[in-house]
């Protein structure tokens, strides 16, 4: 062994005080009582699985005044991932095999967690899928419009899916129908105004032409970023190839809550009402959605502070997600199971790399938490470019420690590797 660790282990879902031994970064034992000279006793600390997020937005290349894959990927680190998927409206897009092979080799020298990357998919590009496939994680379709999208006409979506069936690689939507989204723009001046102009419809519209002209595809299908309780309620009894994610912003923020007519809060799709809130917070609790995902979306404050109709949608949240909801979990609102299931294991086996789970052959990425170790979330502790959160004064638990492959990237809340430690984990 290279390494052995003990403590109070999750497990195939519950808790053991066992010991794992660690070779080649993976997990190569589970047993009570292991020891090498590498050992490391964590004691009554928890050992949690590293979480994956499918859904962030590093900026990297084209806008890295907001966020950069080195302090992106930091702040994952710090907030417990091991592993983040990023999306493709970088500027350039990520639409070519030129653009997606300088993002994995720009992103293998500067980030700190593994990585992974979605092609995007445009008018122009439908006949370099089947290259693209081969080097990315999955594709990524945007039906509305929002920061830098790469729209895409619904119309061609039955053609798309007919395409990219027969490369294996999973789809993911931003779902908002564009037509729809037109039709009730309007100038806006605050969060009301803002929530009128993506109404919940848009989403509703959006899902059921994806249910539609998915029907007798069996690729993986993922619906970002459910925001409204209808949009929930179509997804109900989807089929097994359909997944859905939602954010902390969505499932823990509501736009009655005092927020006036902060810019900071604009975000695609919209925050909305405490009802639509609770009911996508139940939704994550109940296990109808498969993973939470941060959509990490980084502006400077110069630029979100801009007036509220020309401030750009989006909120930072890779580093906050985990340790928000670990919070949630010690005061008995979510359980274990649910929180390892929407953080690691599902994400994980969605993309399918083989992390987010403590089981022999699997990625050694895991997390040290003490639940007593309990802190308010500042922007300024935060590692973020953008230098603030929509969560700040939030109470939340941050891991202590985070491991990589077996590599100890976080040791007392302190980095321990340089950038470029992080790897693809594409082809
Ligand atoms: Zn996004």
């Amino acid at each position: 062994m290279d390494l052995t660790v003990e403590g109070k282990t999750y497990i195939n879902g519950s808790f053991e005080n066992c010991c794992l031994g660690i070779k080649n970064g993976k997990i190569a034992i589970v047993k009570k009582i292991l020891k090498c000279d590498d050992h490391i006793d964590f004691g009554s600390k928890l050992v949690l699985p590293a979480g994956v997020d499918l859904h962030v937005h590093f900026r990297d290349p084209g806008m890295t005044h907001k966020e950069d894959f080195s302090t992106g990927s930091k702040a994952a680190a710090f907030g417990g991932l091991s592993c983040v998927f990023d999306m493709p409206n970088t500027v350039p897009q990520t639409t070519s095999v030129r653009s997606l092979s300088d993002k994995i080799i720009s992103a293998g020298k500067k980030s700190f967690v593994d990585f992974g990357f979605y092609a995007g998919v445009a008018h122009d590009n439908l006949d370099e899928l089947e290259k693209l496939a081969k080097k990315c994680n999955g594709f990524k379709i945007y039906l509305g419009d929002t920061t830098l999208a790469l729209l895409f006409d619904k119309l061609n979506l039955k053609e798309v899916f007919k395409k990219i069936s027969a490369m294996g690689k999973p789809v993911l939507f931003h779902a908002e129908d564009e037509e729809c989204l037109i039709k009730n723009r309007s100038k806006e001046k605050n969060l009301g105004d803002h929530l009128h102009s993506r109404p919940s419809l848009c989403e509703e519209i959006s899902i059921k032409d994806i249910l539609e002209s998915s029907k007798g595809v069996n690729t993986r299908v993922h619906i970002c970023h459910v925001s409204s309780c209808e949009g929930m309620e179509l997804l109900r009894n989807r089929p097994a190839n359909i997944s859905c994610g939602i954010t902390p912003h969505h499932s823990l923020l509501s736009i009655e809550k005092d927020m006036g007519s902060s810019s900071f809060y604009k975000v695609n799709p919209p925050i909305r009402t405490s009802f639509d809130k609770e009911t996508l917070f139940n939704s994550l609790k109940n296990g109808f959605v498969d993973v939470i995902e941060s959509d990490h979306a980084p502006h400077t404050r110069d630029e979100k502070a801009n007036v509220f109709n020309d401030a750009p949608s989006g909120v930072p949240g890779v580093e906050t997600m985990y340790p928000l909801f670990l919070y949630l979990v010690k005061k008995d609102v979510l359980s274990f199971q649910r929180l390892i299931s929407l953080l690691c294991t599902r994400p994980a086996d969605i993309i399918g790399v083989p992390k987010g789970k403590i089981e022999v052959g699997r990625d050694a990425d895991f997390i040290v938490v003490d639940l007593k170790d309990e802190s308010r979330i500042k922007s300024d502790d935060l590692h973020s470019k953008c230098g603030w959160t929509p969560f700040e004064d939030w109470p939340a638990v941050f891991p202590s420690h985070v491991f990589v492959r077996g590599e100890k990237l976080i040791e007392d809340k302190e980095i321990q590797v340089s950038q470029g430690f992080g790897r693809f984990v594409g082809a």
